[in-house]
C-alpha cells in the first residue's frame, strides 16, 4: 500500500483555514466567567448558548464504548453529513470518482450526484459480497473513496473479513466502512483496526440500534490525521445542544440499548419463522440487521396488499439484483404480530 492522506485531500482544502466560532475560542471550564463573546441572548432557557462546536462531553463518553480517542471521532448531522463531508474534503467534483457496490444504500449515490463525482458501481456478488477483483479493475488514480456497507442496506449481510482487508491493502484512497447495522451483527467492528489501516474510515449513526434517528448523530471513526481534515470543513455548529444532550444521556444508558437490540433480534427470528411459513415468499435472505431482505412471486401486488392492510414495508425491487424483493424491519412485538397476521391472510387467500 501507498497511501499518503496529502495526496488524496483536495488542494483547497489542504489549504483551508477553519472559522474559529466564538465557542470554540473559549469554553468554560467550569468557573464563574461572563460570557460576552458570542452575541447570545443572555437570558438562560437551556439553550440560549451556542452548543459546544467540538461536542467534547459527547465524544468522550462515545470514546470508551468504541475503544478510541475523541480525537479519532468527528460527529455529524447523521451519518449523511458524515459521508458528504468525505466527499467535500477528498473528491474534486468532475475529475475524481468513488466506487459503490450495488445493491447498496443510496445515499452514496446521492451524494456523488449533488458533487459531480463520478460514481463507479460494481455489482455486489450472487451472494452479496464485494467482488474484489472486479473493484480493483475500475480503481484508478482518481478513485479516492470506495463505500462498503457491512452488514449492507437492503441486503442485511455483513462482508467477509477477508475481502475487507484485500481492498484495505491494494487501495490507495479511503476505504470507508459504513456500520449503520454493527449493532445488531455478530461480527466486530472494524474501528478495533483503525491502527492497522491508515485509509480505513468508519461510520454509525445513532440514528438505528440507539433508537435515536430523530436527533441526527452520525460518527465518523478514523485516524486523528482524517479527522483533522474533516473537522476544518465541518459547519461549526453542526450538532446541535438538544442532539448532544439526548445523545450523551442515550450513550450513558447503554444497558438499554442493549435490551432492546435483543429485543429486536429476537422478534426478527420469530418474523423469519413466520415468513418461511408465508405461501408467495420464495426465499429469505441472511441478515445480521434490524430488516429482512425477502424474496416473494409479485413484490408490487404483496407491497401495495400490505399497504391496503396498513402496514408499510420497502419495495426494494428496483435494485439491481433485488427483483421481486420486499424489505421488512422489525417492529415491537405487537407491530410484528400485525404484520404476521395480514402475511397470513394474504398467504391464505
Ligand atoms: C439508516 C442508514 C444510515 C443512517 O443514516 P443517518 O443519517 O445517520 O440517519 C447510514 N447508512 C446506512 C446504510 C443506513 O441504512
Amino acid at each position: 500500500m501507498n497511501f499518503e492522506l496529502n495526496k488524496i485531500t483536495r488542494a483547497n482544502v489542504e489549504a483551508l483555514q477553519p472559522y474559529s466560532s466564538a465557542r470554540d475560542e473559549y469554553k468554560s471550564d467550569g468557573s464563574e466567567m461572563v460570557f460576552l463573546d458570542a452575541n447570545e441572548n443572555p437570558f438562560e432557557n437551556g439553550v440560549n448558548r451556542y452548543p459546544d462546536p467540538q461536542q467534547r462531553d459527547l465524544k468522550s463518553v462515545l470514546a470508551e464504548p468504541k475503544g478510541v480517542l475523541p480525537e479519532n471521532i468527528l460527529l455529524g448531522n447523521g451519518s449523511d453529513e458524515v459521508l458528504d463531508l468525505l466527499f467535500r474534503a477528498f473528491c474534486e467534483p468532475h475529475v475524481d470518482n468513488i466506487v459503490t457496490l450495488p445493491p447498496t444504500y443510496g445515499m452514496y449515490n446521492v451524494l456523488s450526484g449533488i458533487n459531480t463525482v463520478e460514481n463507479r458501481k460494481v455489482l455486489l456478488t450472487d451472494t452479496f459480497q464485494p467482488d474484489v477483483k472486479e473493484i480493483l479493475k475500475v480503481v484508478d488514480e482518481h478513485t479516492k473513496l470506495i463505500f462498503l456497507c457491512s452488514p449492507n442496506n437492503p441486503t442485511g449481510n455483513g462482508f467477509d473479513e477477508d475481502r475487507i482487508k484485500g481492498l484495505l491493502e491494494a487501495f490507495n484512497g479511503l476505504l470507508v466502512i459504513d456500520e449503520a447495522y454493527i449493532d445488531f451483527s455478530p461480527r466486530k467492528s472494524w474501528v478495533g483496526r483503525l491502527s492497522d489501516f491508515p485509509n480505513l474510515v468508519v461510520t454509525q449513526t445513532l440514528s438505528k440500534a440507539y433508537g435515536l434517528a430523530g436527533i441526527r448523530l452520525g460518527l465518523c471513526l478514523a485516524s486523528t490525521e482524517i479527522i483533522s481534515v474533516l473537522n476544518k470543513i465541518k459547519p461549526p455548529y453542526n450538532v446541535n445542544g438538544l442532539t448532544q444532550s439526548r445523545a450523551l444521556e442515550r450513550v450513558l444508558a447503554q444497558e438499554a440499548v442493549t435490551s432492546e437490540v435483543a429485543n429486536i433480534l429476537t422478534e426478527r427470528e420469530k418474523l423469519r419463522t413466520a415468513l418461511l411459513t408465508v405461501s408467495f415468499v420464495d426465499m429469505l435472505y441472511p441478515t445480521e440487521a434490524n430488516f429482512i431482505l425477502v424474496k416473494v412471486d409479485d413484490a408490487d401486488l404483496r407491497y401495495a396488499q400490505l399497504l391496503h392492510k396498513g402496514i408499510v414495508i420497502r419495495n426494494r425491487s428496483t435494485q439491481p439484483l433485488c427483483q421481486n424483493t420486499l424489505r421488512f424491519t422489525v417492529g415491537t412485538a405487537s407491530e410484528n404480530k400485525k404484520l404476521i397476521r395480514a402475511l397470513k391472510e394474504l398467504s391464505d387467500a
